[in-house]
């Protein structure tokens, strides 16, 4: 157990715990290994970001933008067209047509169902 391992440890995202299960010591021991080394690194993160998926390097461990401009952008999700089926990709949360032909074609479906109920109706 080096200071320089620590060191490396801790930039790498380890926690003072799991360096301590790494050497087998406490949590505590690591700890005041570091206070008296004077080993004081702020832990780093790799994450991908969410919006444009590229890697990046945060000492925020809930970050899951790379940039502000990233965190602005709402992450697109796939979703599926409930028309056609099609997967598609989209910002909106309400959008459940991949396009507005699809969107006609359901509610002209729709619209067609409700005339034959009532035609069974009326008979
Ligand atoms: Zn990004
Ligand atoms: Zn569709």
């Amino acid at each position: 157990m080096t200071v320089e391992e620590v060191k490396r440890l801790r930039e790498q995202g380890y926690t003072f715990a799991a360096i301590g299960k790494y050497y087998g010591i406490s949590r505590q021991a690591v700890w005041e290994f570091c206070k008296k080394n004077k080993v004081k690194v702020v832990p780093r993160f790799k994450r991908f970001c969410q919006t444009c998926a590229k890697p990046f390097i945060t000492t925020v461990h809930n970050k899951v933008f790379c940039c502000r401009e990233c965190a602005m952008k709402k992450p697109k999700t796939f979703k599926m067209c409930f028309e056609c089926n099609k997967l598609m990709i989209t910002r909106k949360e309400n959008q459940i047509y991949c396009s507005a032909k699809c969107r006609r074609r359901n509610e002209q479906k729709w619209y067609r169902w409700v005339k034959k109920e009532r035609a069974k109706d009326e008979r």
